[in-house]
């Protein structure tokens, strides 16, 4: 199921999105008592999903939208923590970004032994369509990384490997954008990493039941149309298993979390000279059938 969360005038709601139309289903407007709020909806799990697919069968008039009647938000408008991030997680980006001298942690070896975990603030989220606020970074110096995020369902710690996949609800499409110079002056990337507005996130949540196999989705970044990353998610340095297993070994992970697993190589910094986002660019990540996120820079 492809689940949204969208806004019409000041009513804010989870649509469903009906499978190649541009056709939504209001699910506050189905028999039976639905959350506003997806984070509530992903705490329902496996549960939920039965009792929505149910009520679907029988939808009211009144539930039917269409998508040009309202705005999509990012499917987790507000995650209850930070974004959970994993730097360096494509073996080709992880060269790349060794290489172009911004990486202030940077080691000896450039694919790193263990998986490198950072945070975005929640307030970084913004939705498909969403302006990005360039201005926030003073150093010119904003990067595009289209990921895969990895929304949790279950939550729990000591999750091991091969239990992983029991606790994703669902995935999305992320861009961790970057404010390279922060990046790399402050050391830890949180900075950098968490202007407001530098998480466009969405446009859909696509529930783990509909991928039969994560690692064949394909990532592809466009900037004015211009394809800049293009990759499989099978390319991970460490896959999901291991990324759930690492960040839930101490820390516990709850319903709504969100995990961006890491870009591919061809982020701005990559060229020679490396070139960043300017006022106007278009870019758009798309990961089929999870949808295109795409925003413009302000
Ligand atoms: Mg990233």
């Amino acid at each position: 199921m492809k689940l949204v969360t969208f806004l019409r005038d000041n009513y804010q709601s989870i649509g469903v999105l009906v499978s190649g139309t541009t056709t939504l289903i209001d699910i506050q407007q189905l028999k039976g008592q639905f959350p506003s709020s997806m984070i509530d909806f992903v705490s329902l799990g496996d549960a939920g999903l039965d009792h929505l697919k149910e009520a679907l069968t029988d939808a009211p008039n009144e539930a039917v939208l269409n998508l040009a009647d309202v705005e999509l938000l990012a499917p987790i408008p507000v995650p209850r923590k930070n974004i959970m991030c994993v730097g360096r997680n494509y073996h080709e980006h992880a060269k790349e970004f060794h290489d172009s001298g911004f990486d202030a942690t940077a080691g000896k070896t450039a694919v790193p032994d263990d998986p490198i975990i950072f945070t975005k603030a929640p307030t970084s989220v913004i939705g498909p369509k969403a302006s990005i606020p360039s201005h926030l970074d003073p150093t010119n110096s904003v990067d595009y990384e289209g990921e895969l995020g990895v929304v949790i369902g279950n939550g729990g710690r000591g999750i091991l490997k091969q239990d992983a996949f029991q606790h994703v609800y669902g995935y999305t499409v992320i861009n961790d954008l970057t404010a390279r110079n922060l990046q790399h002056k402050h050391k830890q990337w949180f900075i950098g990493k968490s202007l407001d507005g530098f998480c466009p996130m969405g446009p859909t949540l696509l529930t783990a039941g509909e991928v039969d196999d994560v690692g064949s989705l394909n990532l592809i970044t466009a900037v004015n149309g211009e394809i800049r990353q293009d990759a499989s998610v099978s390319d991970l340095i460490f896959d999901i298993p291991t990324l759930i297993e690492t960040i839930s070994a101490g820390i516990t992970l709850e319903p709504g979390d969100i995990i961006a697993t890491g870009t591919p190589v061809g982020v701005g910094i990559g060229f020679e000279p490396p070139v960043f986002l300017k006022t106007g660019d278009v870019v758009r990540v798309t990961i089929e059938p999870i949808g295109s996120l795409e925003n413009t820079v302000l």
